[in-house]
């Protein structure tokens, strides 16, 4: 049992100090409204004071929606019976170079465990990525499911910045129950070598598909252990044609209060505000939670998809930049440069 009041749990943790797991649990276990207000209010604090009314953007393109995986909670598992894509490179060049246009600071190439591109040892994929880095000049961010050490080398490489693989829980029961026959270490060894290899990592955890507290915050530990520059957390949404379609979407609480507990333990990290939820209106609450980082821009019209609302506000143009800054604005905030977010995270 923890004894220490939120505001010493808090005023430890903007102290520098990193907060233990008892101390985590007590946070995300806040339900009285001035606690949650002080909550937020601290996360706010400390983003500003590391990177003042900067906010980052990175472009998404989700460029194969195939995949040889059974993920319980996904919309694009291979069970499921429904239209997929495999974006050509031109097509994917294309669409990198508006969102660079657009005004992201990094390209998002996201493709499901398609085994075509491991068939060809990723030949393609990193014949678009290099195209990308020479002609937008962006770090690229790349999300390909678990892959061997021979292709994370390749990747390397040629210059990939970040490699992104979430285990979505630390907890091995309920990874075995989400992620279905595949291997909780075969995972986070990729994600590990990565990381050797000089790239930096992002890690992930979904709520609300049966997790503990517990479970939060041994993930939430787990992610700065492992040194991962980025934390992400996504609320669950139940997914058409899987075996998790009528388990309820979460308290939108349950994600932002993670959000503020990620900024207090891990100051300096990537925390995204996932345009992928909530769409476009669910930007402020992310923000307000202390998320410092827009992802899932995605260009209107460019036949993409996102991954847990698929559709949400894409055609409609709502996931730009344009309408992100304009919600960053009424808020004191702005889109950093693609200088700004070399200078630090790159450099
Ligand atoms: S979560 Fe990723 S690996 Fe799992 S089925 Fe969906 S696309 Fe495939």
């Amino acid at each position: 049992m923890n004894n220490k009041s939120i505001i010493e749990i808090i005023a430890k943790a903007k102290d520098g100090q990193l907060l233990d797991k008892g101390e985590i649990i007590k946070l995300l276990n806040i339900k009285k409204v001035e606690e949650l207000a002080l909550l937020f209010k601290s996360a706010q604090e400390v983003r500003t004071n590391h990177f003042g009314k900067k906010i980052f953007a990175y472009g998404f393109v989700y460029f194969s929606t195939y995949c040889r995986n059974d993920c319980a909670f996904c919309y694009y598992r291979k069970s499921n019976m429904i239209e997929r894509y495999r974006k050509n490179p031109n097509e994917v060049i294309a669409i990198a170079q508006s969102l660079a246009d657009s005004g992201v600071n990094l390209i998002d190439l996201t493709m499901g465990e398609d085994i075509a591109y491991h068939n060809e040892d990723f030949k393609t994929v990193l014949s678009i990525a290099s195209q990308i880095k020479e002609k937008t000049d962006l770090p690229i961010m790349i999300s390909p499911g678990v892959i061997s050490n021979k292709i994370i080398d390749k990747l390397s490489d040629v210059g990939i910045e970040w490699f992104a693989l979430y285990q979505e829980t630390h907890n091995r029961e309920l990874f075995a129950k989400l992620r279905l026959h595949q291997s909780y270490d075969e995972r986070m060894q990729a994600k590990l070598y990565a990381k050797e290899k000089g790239m930096l990592i992002e890690e992930g955890l979904l709520a609300g598909v049966g997790e503990s507290v517990e479970d939060i915050a041994d993930s939430i530990l787990e992610m700065g252990r492992i040194g991962a520059m980025q934390v992400r957390v996504m609320s669950f949404v139940p997914q058409e044609g899987s075996p998790m379609k009528d388990i309820d979407t979460p308290d939108r609480l349950k994600e932002l209060k993670i959000i503020a507990v990620m900024r207090l333990c891990y100051p300096n990290a990537l925390i995204p505000a996932s345009l992928d939820i909530d769409g476009i209106a669910g930007l402020e609450d992310r923000i307000n939670a202390g998320a410092n980082l827009i992802t899932s821009i995605i260009p209107p019209k460019s036949g993409l998809m996102g991954v847990a609302q698929n559709r949400m506000d894409v055609d409609e143009g709502g996931r730009t930049i344009k309408e992100a800054a304009h919600i960053l604005e009424k808020l004191g905030l702005e889109i950093a440069t693609a200088k700004e977010y070399k200078e630090a995270y790159l450099e």
